[in-house]
């Protein structure tokens, strides 16, 4: 092939060379059973290099760093090497065991991503818990507003910029089958884009910008799933990160909050319902928010209610402004069994995710339906009882040993699922809820305030 041929080709694309260490190095590590066709490879590497790094063609040069091949001075001596040779581009790349098939490297490979640099993209209204948690520099999160169409489009634009100016090199998209993210995924300019993927399945199409394509599996953990994606990075079979499901995930850590908000909402609370002064506190979730078929049914929250009150527990209804009617349907009702009470209506009380954390320091027991709050309390002390019904446990339930899970394993349960983008086939008589007894759940909330 002419030198202009070869280069016409090269132009068109743009190669990445890999390249091993510097050839007097190289010569001992490729070492096998031919030694002379090993030499012969090295010398032709060196000339490799020369030529693409003289050609002004554009490329990128790449060694994979293996901890026991590779001293930081080899690197560095090679990085000069390539230097002289009018390389621009040098990218270095942790080995990985995936496919290597040499016992001997694999066993001292690095593992995870040392010096990794994080971003995250989300909406804005969800950033508030992600600030709490701490594990992402305020300065690496990038936000979408959504709560009109010209701050959604503006925003977006300035989180694409944002992503791009930072060079990311891997996206992985957490949405199980959203297709604007996996645009966004693309968007970002990342080489690697790892997700959820259809694959053979009917439906569920999200666009072909996953290159990493992960198969969904709702027989595991929502967490595990997220570990498989993290693990798919560099995969080379199909699909994607064919390894061991990760065991059940670790409780996430509790968030720090200001002691001084927890004493806030004690006062406050306090001041507002000076009769439940010196009671356990148990706080009560009756809705269902954007799926109410989740909702426990309001006559076995108000038999709940009343066994605890009777023990001698405040019990305080929680959720947003527009769970009120509920709330106070629910109030009136203890009330009129027990008018001592105390039940309190809370719904609308806390103005802020941390306040409402706060609100789980104080009091000692949440009863839920499966939904937001039992997630937020696994990053607190509190204990929680969650009913499931339309959703499973084994994909949803709080990875925390002080989240106490009720699922009737009804036999069309899950109806939720992403499979049929959370749109339920039921109709509306949620029996798999119905059928969790009051006496049973009180039973182990006795059990949980015992040891609370
Ligand atoms: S379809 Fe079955 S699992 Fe779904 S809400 Fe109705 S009863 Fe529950």
């Amino acid at each position: 092939m002419c030198l202009d041929h070869a280069t016409g080709i090269l132009r068109q694309i743009q190669p990445v060379h890999g390249v091993a260490a510097d050839p007097a190095r190289l010569r001992r590590i490729v070492a096998g059973p031919d030694i002379s066709a090993n030499v012969a490879a090295t010398e032709d590497h060196k000339d490799h290099m020369g030529f693409y790094g003289a050609s002004g063609i554009a490329h990128e040069f790449r060694t994979t760093v293996h901890p026991a091949l590779h001293t930081e001075a080899d690197i560095l001596a090679l990085a000069k090497t390539l230097q002289a040779m009018g390389v621009r581009h040098y990218v270095l790349q942790v080995f990985r065991a995936t496919g290597c098939g040499d016992a001997r490297l694999d066993a001292v490979s690095t593992l995870g991503y040392p010096g990794a640099e994080l971003h995250a993209l989300l909406f804005k209204k969800n950033r508030e818990i992600l600030d709490l948690m701490q594990v992402m520099t305020p300065a690496h999160v990038h936000t979408v507003d959504d709560r009109s169409l010209s701050s959604l489009l503006s925003s977006l634009w300035r989180a694409i910029r944002e992503l791009r100016r930072a060079n990311v090199d891997v996206a992985i998209d957490c949405e199980l089958f959203s297709r604007i993210s996996s645009l966004l995924s693309f968007a970002s300019g990342a080489s690697v884009r790892v997700g959820f993927h259809r694959h053979t399945q009917e439906g569920l199409y999200r666009g072909s910008h996953i290159n990493r394509r992960v198969p969904y599996n709702p027989y595991h953990h929502i967490s595990a799933q997220f570990l498989t994606l993290a693990r798919a990075i560099d995969s080379t079979a199909v699909p994607k990160s064919k390894l061991p499901v990760m065991g059940a995930g670790k409780p996430p850590p509790h968030v720090q909050l200001d002691s001084a908000l927890i004493q806030g909402i004690q006062s406050r609370l306090a001041q507002d319902f000076p009769g439940i002064a010196g009671k356990p506190l148990v706080l009560v979730y009756p809705g269902g928010g954007i799926l109410p078929i989740r909702a426990w049914p309001l006559a076995s929250y108000i038999a709940l209610c009343e066994g605890l009150v009777a023990d001698g527990c405040a019990v305080a209804v929680i959720g947003l402004k527009d769970d009120q009617a509920l709330a106070q349907q629910l109030v009136a009702s203890v009330t009129l069994a027990l008018p001592a009470g105390p039940v309190i209506d809370l719904t609308g009380y806390t103005r802020s995710i941390s306040e409402l954390l706060a609100l789980f320091h104080v009091a000692r027991l949440l009863v839920t339906n499966d939904g937001g709050p039992g997630q937020f309390a696994a990053l607190t002390p509190i204990w929680t009882l969650m009913l499931f019904g339309p959703e499973t446990p084994g994909l949803y339930a709080p990875l925390t040993p002080r989240c106490h899970s009720f699922y009737s394993q009804w036999p069309c349960s899950p109806c939720l699922t992403a499979y049929n983008h959370r749109s339920s086939y039921c109709d509306g008589d949620n029996q798999c809820l119905k059928v969790i007894e009051p006496a049973g759940v009180l039973a182990k909330a006795r059990e949980c305030l015992a040891s609370a």
